[in-house]
């Protein structure tokens, strides 16, 4: 899709990437880092700076206490992460719960650990945790479930009690869970995110999963981290010793001070990208465009099913692109099966410019179709 975008030169809101957030007080501690070295491999395990900042950070919003020597683990990337966590924990064989829809690396990599995705799916409109299906997808050879809160791409965050359920699941049939958490920064309305690895009962289960690449808007330098009990985190750092050993000391140096950074940074986040979400779902409503609420992330959806005949949201993506001259993402593309294909996801992480250009090109669109329509 973004190819086709580059082709005609379409407002890309596709891929999730974010412009214009990125905090110079953090670019600049990497070009000091780079410059002041060291340059040569940082321990496997990462700096010491940021495996405490990622600890500090972790007590200061969540309430968690973690050792930083033992239960932190930084990685190239919360994409790392998921790799380490998949090939340290399974087995050729066991089978790992996906919820769908479900961030694309997670099952081509559960595969090449040798394991099985089992895919359990939420539904539109709610998009409800299915309980009893989750319940019944589980078997004697269940390893894992991934839990993606706050989610891509439907800017789902899960409550509490979803959150209780799902640890009672992984009580009852001994499961552990991914938490893949890299949005965790990122969540709106005064609303605080929420961990299972904060819930005591599990705490030995979770291993939770968070990226600089989001809290720092910096997708591109790949640094993540992992928070995981010492018993756990043994595997995965066996696994992160022979995927990269290690990830570039600059930019973990920059990373643990921006975690050190002071609240204000991540109200400031949050409160920028709520005026982008505001900007981007208003806007698609006002042109016509079914967008639901969004608790978190940097994705808005929209029910396009009135808009598609066809029932294809891929064709629809594609279409919109080359009709009105905006991209966005089917949301197909996060079912194992397509079996859901009535919603796009529009990332709102863009500069208000971007975001209008869009949005005026879609609303051109719309009165063009809307004779159609009626
Ligand atoms: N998990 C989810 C749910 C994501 O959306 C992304 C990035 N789009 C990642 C993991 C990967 O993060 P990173 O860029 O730090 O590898």
């Amino acid at each position: 899709m973004s190819r086709l975008a580059r082709q005609v030169d379409a407002v890309n809101l596709g891929q999730g990437f974010p412009e214009g957030l990125e905090p110079r007080e953090v670019i600049e501690a990497a070009m000091r880092a780079l410059s002041d070295g060291p340059h040569q491999y940082p321990p496997m395990l990462g700096l010491p700076a940021l495996r405490r900042a990622v600890a500090d950070n972790a007590r200061r919003f969540l309430g968690l206490e973690v050792d930083w020597e033992t239960e932190v683990l930084v990685t190239s990337g919360a994409t790392e992460a998921l790799a380490d966590a998949f090939f340290g924990l399974l087995n050729p064989g066991d089978e790992v719960v996906l919820i769908e829809p479900a961030y694309d690396s997670y099952p081509v990599i559960v595969r090449r650990a040798g394991a099985v995705p089992v895919p359990v799916r939420l539904r539109p409109p709610d998009w409800a945790l299915p309980r009893a299906e989750l319940e019944a997808a589980i078997t004697p050879r269940t390893r894992a479930i991934v839990v993606n809160t706050p989610m891509n791409p439907i800017g789902k965050a899960f409550d509490d009690a979803d959150l209780r359920f799902l640890a009672d699941l992984m009580l009852k049939h001994d499961l552990v869970a991914i938490a893949d958490e890299v949005y965790e920064h990122l969540v709106f309305d005064g609303l605080s995110h929420k961990s299972l690895f904060a819930l005591p009962e599990v705490r030995d289960r979770v291993v939770r999963i968070g990226s600089a690449g989001k809290t720092f808007s910096l997708t591109g330098w790949k640094v993540g981290y992992i928070t995981a009990g010492a018993k756990l985190m043994a595997p995965i750092a066996r696994a992160h010793q022979f995927v990269t050993f290690t990830t570039p000391p600059a930019l973990q140096a920059a990373v643990a001070f921006g975690l050190g950074l002071p609240d204000s940074y991540y109200l400031g986040l949050r409160s920028t990208l709520e005026v982008r979400r505001d900007h981007l779902v208003g806007g698609l409503r006002r042109a016509g465009f079914a967008a639901s609420d969004v608790a978190a992330t940097y994705f808005a959806l929209a029910d396009v099913s009135s808009l598609d005949p066809a029932g294809d949201d891929a064709e629809f993506c594609r279409r919109l692109t080359l009709e009105a001259g905006v991209t966005a993402v089917p949301i197909s593309a996060f079912y194992g099966e397509r079996e859901v294909k009535s919603h796009i996801r529009f990332c709102f992480a863009k500069p208000p410019a971007t975001l209008d250009a869009a949005l005026e090109r879609l609303g051109r669109w719309r009165e063009r179709q809307a004779p159609r329509a009626t």
